[in-house]
């Protein structure tokens, strides 16, 4: 049994795990790092529920910006926290709004909502069958849309 829960999110086809830890560096005080080799997203666990969500799209938003090599906006930590701020600010009160429009609208697209190069990775993790049940259900909700949290337990 692992002693902390762990959750992970995709950021464009690389799913990172996020784990909230009592201190990121022991000599400076940081709320929230992204590891791109790794994977991992750490969260400072003293933080209120509404601090750690903010925190974590703020570190999504770095790995976007890694992934793309946006390097520059990657390094301005201005824009970063203003779109993470924006995003939560957009998603805190009603997140299925957003997923269930883009749920009417893929239909009517027809599957064509993910960007190409992700979509493409998605689908050879699918069509692999070396690849395990959590690998393929990571890349069909790459293909459909990424969700923090909020997984049913049922
Ligand atoms: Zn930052």
């Amino acid at each position: 049994m692992k002693s902390k829960p762990a959750n992970t999110v995709n950021i464009l086809g690389l799913t990172y795990t996020v784990e909230r830890v009592p201190y990121i560096l022991r000599d400076e005080y940081r709320i929230g790092q992204l590891d791109p080799e790794k994977q991992e997203i750490k969260i400072l666990d003293s933080l209120s529920e509404e601090l750690a969500a903010q925190t974590l799209l703020h570190e999504v938003i770095h790995g976007i910006l890694k992934q793309l090599k946006f390097f520059d906006e990657d390094n301005d930590e201005k824009l970063v926290q203003g779109l993470a701020l924006g995003m939560y600010d957009c998603l805190k009160d009603e997140p299925s709004v957003i997923f269930n429009l883009t749920h009417k609208r893929r239909k009517s697209m027809n599957k064509k909502q993910t960007s190409p190069q992700v979509a493409s990775k998605a689908s050879k993790i699918l069509s692999n069958d070396h690849a395990g049940k959590n690998t393929k259900s990571v890349a069909g909700s790459a293909l459909s849309q990424t969700r923090a949290s909020g997984k049913s337990k049922k």
